[in-house]
């Protein structure tokens, strides 16, 4: 239990019971009050009732002294017997004891032995005593001094007893017994002798003391009303409590924050300065003060210390604007700082702190960081160049198998036509009527398809030795000239027709001369195996300009591209041919790439195949069908 409970509960217990004591003495004290004001009353009206009788005791000590006669002594004492009726008989004892006038008990005859008060008892009605004064004798009964009217207080006891001890006169007429509870609560008690000298008889009173006459109730509800109002207190200092703890735990809480946001204004590399809404400077952190230097001191004005000048070239910069646009602005892009050792180049913002409260302005100088960015974007560049060189000698090496076998598969072509064409030479040289511009052209062919063979060896060892490609600008015509001369003789063998469709106009590409014969070489020798079987046998050759791009089309009207070759169509050694090595696509998908361009194989609609060879011009140049 909190402290503040066991002192407002401690507290609470030590009021209830003070306030009880008190209200419960007090109510004892008037209780006790009410009692003894009527035992002294009762004792005054027994005092005075026992004075009557000594009053008659002294009148009839009078009469017989004045020698009235027994007969009147009798009158008079019926009459006061009438008035008071405490009196129960006179006698008068000369030797022997006579009544006067009549008595209402039986009297003793003879002399009796007054006690040390002076009374004489009767000696068998415990109640009744004489007053003796000479001869006479004045009887009392004791019950008789009080009557039922003096006891006005119900819940008290009174008695009369003799000097000696016995009870003359009980009045116990307590209405309601006293409890067991009540039991342990005191008895009030009175005792005082008889006013009359003569009759010292013992008055007692005793009011036994109730729970019902203690403010019990009043007491609880005493008890409950300041329970709760206790409660309603507690609570109260309680919440209090809280909401002071609260506040305290929050301006802790803010205090922290402060402190953190403090330490990041201090740890943070960009430059800070907060200015009052006047620009006047009011906080800078150390980025701050190293950027702009000894101009920062606190009041003033930032305007002066952090000068802005645009790069050549670019807008003015507009400084009215940047300072005073009322929801902030950046620094536009190039923007120099003009400080005491130089310009620098930066990129930062104005805010505002919100109402007037002020400014902040954030600085990066972005020189280093320029020059960071750079030298990592260099460093990028040149790894991922050595990483393509590597991977292109990789892969060239791996092709190397590919390379030689389509060596053999390139060179038997040239080859076979040197055999044919030096064989015909040497036909004609021997014969001494031919015609010697034959023999001369059969050479020169000689001489054309060994070039080739030689070009081509040039070409696969450059592959294999990484040495760059050529990349000069050819005319596309020009090398599909080229081939279609090339394989005219063999087409025509085979009643092939080439058909060759194409503008006068140069259409001019960046490419290496070699590859582009070779992959047109390829695509049109297919082309004529395609149809030689075919009812109708073309081959026909288009160019066009597309999109910035060469396209040359390679059109045939043979059976076209079966399935099997389609899902494999430029992978090696994928071939349908008995003799065939299945390295001609592969090779000229892979040259095309190297040119830059792309290379494409698919059915026509109407059947057949079509090949497309797209490169990049080099030159737009209109091109005319
Ligand atoms: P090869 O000619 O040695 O078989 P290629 O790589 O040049 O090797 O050709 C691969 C295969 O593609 C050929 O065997 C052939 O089945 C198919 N092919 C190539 N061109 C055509 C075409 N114009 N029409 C139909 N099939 C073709």
């Amino acid at each position: 239990m909190p402290s503040l409970r066991r002192a407002a509960l401690l507290a609470w217990v030590l009021v209830t019971l003070l306030v009880g004591l008190t209200w419960c003495w007090a109510a004892a004290r008037s209780v006790q009050a009410q009692f003894e004001t009527g035992a002294r009353i009762l004792h005054r009206v027994l005092s005075q009732r026992s004075e009557q009788q000594e009053a008659v005791l002294a009148s009839l000590d009078a009469l017989t002294r004045a020698g009235v006669g027994r007969r009147a002594l009798g009158q008079y004492t019926d009459a006061m017997r009438a008035q008071y009726p405490q009196i129960v008989g006179v006698q008068r004892c000369r030797g022997r004891c006579t009544a006067i006038g009549p008595s209402g008990a039986h009297l003793p005859g003879g002399p009796l032995v007054p006690d040390r008060a002076g009374l004489q008892w009767h000696p068998s009605v415990p109640t009744v005593y004489a007053l003796a004064r000479g001869d006479l004798r004045v009887w009392v009964d004791g019950r008789r001094l009080a009557r039922a009217e003096d006891f006005t207080d119900p819940t008290s006891a009174f008695q009369l007893r003799r000097p000696d001890g016995g009870a003359v006169l009980v009045r116990q007429d307590l209405r309601r017994p006293v409890g067991r509870m009540d039991a342990a609560l005191p008895v009030l008690r009175v005792r005082k002798v008889l006013g009359s000298a003569a009759q010292p008889l013992v008055f007692e009173g005793a009011h036994p003391l109730r729970w019902s006459d203690l403010p019990l109730w009043g007491a609880a509800l005493f008890a409950v009303g300041s329970a709760l109002a206790g409660a309603g207190l507690v609570r109260l200092i309680e919440g209090r409590e809280r909401a002071r703890a609260e506040v305290r735990h929050a301006e802790r809480a803010l205090h922290d924050e402060r402190a953190r946001a403090e330490r990041a204004f201090h740890a943070v590399s960009e430059a800070l300065v907060v200015t009052d809404a006047d620009h006047r400077v009011r906080l800078a952190n150390p980025a701050a003060r190293a950027l702009l230097g000894g101009a920062l001191t606190p009041g003033a004005d930032l305007r002066d210390a952090a000068r802005f000048r645009a790069t050549l070239g670019q807008r003015p910069f507009d400084a009215a604007t940047f300072w005073h646009s009322p929801t902030g602005a950046d620094l536009p892009e190039g923007v120099t700082l003009v400080t005491g050792d130089g310009a620098r180049r930066v990129e930062g913002a104005l805010a505002p702190v919100g109402g007037d409260a002020g400014w902040v302005l954030v600085l990066r100088d972005v020189g280093p960081l320029r020059a960071r960015v750079l030298a990592t974007l260099e460093e990028g560049e040149r790894r991922v160049r050595a990483h393509e060189e590597m991977l292109a000698h990789v892969t060239r090496l791996s092709t190397l198998g590919e390379m030689s076998a389509g060596l053999a598969h390139e060179l038997n072509q040239p080859l076979t036509a040197i055999v044919s064409h030096g064989q015909a030479a040497l036909r004609l040289l021997a014969d001494p009527a031919a015609d010697g511009g034959r023999a001369r052209r059969s050479v020169e062919a000689v001489v054309t398809q060994a070039k080739r063979a030689a070009g081509i060896i040039t070409h696969l060892r450059g592959l294999v030795k990484r040495t760059p490609t050529a990349a000069l600008v050819v005319d596309v015509h020009q090398a599909v000239e080229n081939v279609v001369t090339l394989v005219a003789h063999d087409a025509g063998r085979q009643d092939v027709t080439l058909d060759a469709r194409l503008s006068r106009a140069p259409l001019l590409v960046r490419a290496d001369p070699v590859h582009l014969e070779q992959v047109l070489l390829n695509l049109v020798r297919n082309a004529v195996e395609a149809v030689k079987d075919a009812p109708e046998r073309t081959v026909r050759v288009t160019s066009a300009v597309q999109a910035g791009a060469a396209v040359v089309e390679v059109l045939d009207t043979g059976a076209g591209l079966s399935d099997d070759v389609m899902a494999r169509l430029f992978t090696p050694f994928t071939t349908t041919k008995a003799a065939g090595l299945g390295l001609g696509l592969s090779l000229s998908h892979t040259l095309t790439q190297g040119m830059g361009g792309e290379l494409r194989g698919e059915n026509r609609p109407g059947g057949g195949a079509r090949f497309t060879v797209t490169l990049p011009l080099a030159v737009e140049a209109p091109i005319h069908a």
